[in-house]
Order: structure tokens, then C-alpha cells, then sequence
């Protein structure tokens, strides 16, 4: 199945494109997560951040903040509709993590982990076939 990775912010105004492959797609439940999307959790699709394209960069904001682990995270959004669109986090260099909702097509998506389930809401529950992390992969 080709995984087509395009998407866009809800006004379209920043477009996101990247040709490399989807190195993981996770369920983020992490309290910084649940704020910025204003909802239970973030699904991200880390790639390379050198193969993400940006159009529209003029109407990407940042919010430069820290993580549920402490370390840094650069939250990308448009300054237009507020979508957020991607992410960068200090704890994983090299990769950047786009919002799976800004995808055009999403039929190929399948989560291979969540994270930060520790600090899930309470009604949500967890597969079975992959692994829930209390925080995150790299901090166990
Ligand atoms: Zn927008
Ligand atoms: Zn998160």
C-alpha cells in the first residue's frame, strides 16, 4: 500500500509533503498533546525532517515549549486556522512528527504504539497488539 504523505492545515494555507517512508505512527496521550489539539491525544507519523516539504511557511507559527518529559518541542501551526500541523522534539533529532488528521489520505494509517498512556483520559483504552508506554519510548 503506497503511503502518500500530503496534507494540509484546515484553511490550506501550509502544505506539508514528504516522499520518505514513515518511520512510526503514534498515539500521543501526553498532557501537552491533549491541550494543543484540544482533544484526548495527538496521532503523529514521525518522518525525516529533511524529506518534509513545507509550503506556505509564511503562515507557520511556532509554540517553542517543553514536553510532558521535560525536554524541548517545537509545535508547528498555522497562524491562519490554528491547525496544529507538525512537530519537532529535542528528544528524537532528525525527525519531525506531522499531525495525522492534516493528511489528505489517511486509509494507509495504523498506529504502531501509544505513548504517555500514564496520562491518558480515563475512557480510553488500549490495544493489546502494540505497546502502550507509560511515558515515552525513549525514557523507558
Ligand atoms: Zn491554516
Ligand atoms: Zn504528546
Amino acid at each position: 500500500m503506497e503511503k502518500k504523505i500530503e496534507g494540509s492545515c484546515l484553511c490550506g494555507n501550509v502544505k506539508i509533503s514528504s516522499d520518505g517512508e514513515p518511520q512510526m505512527t503514534a498515539v500521543c496521550h501526553c498532557k501537552s498533546c491533549q491541550k494543543q489539539t484540544g482533544t484526548a491525544f495527538s496521532i503523529v507519523v514521525g518522518v525525516a525532517e529533511h524529506s518534509l516539504q513545507v509550503e506556505g511557511v509564511e503562515f507557520l507559527g511556532e509554540f517553542a515549549g517543553q514536553g510532558d518529559s521535560g525536554s524541548k518541542v517545537s509545535r508547528k501551526f498555522c497562524k491562519n486556522c490554528g491547525s496544529p500541523v507538525f512537530s519537532v522534539l529535542e528528544a528524537f533529532p532528525g525527525a519531525a512528527f506531522i499531525k495525522a488528521g492534516t493528511l489528505e489520505d489517511t486509509s494507509w494509517l495504523a498506529p504502531n504504539m501509544h505513548m504517555w498512556c500514564d496520562a491518558s483520559q480515563p475512557w480510553i483504552s488500549f490495544p493489546e497488539d502494540i505497546p502502550c508506554f507509560a511515558k515515552n519510548p525513549v525514557s523507558e
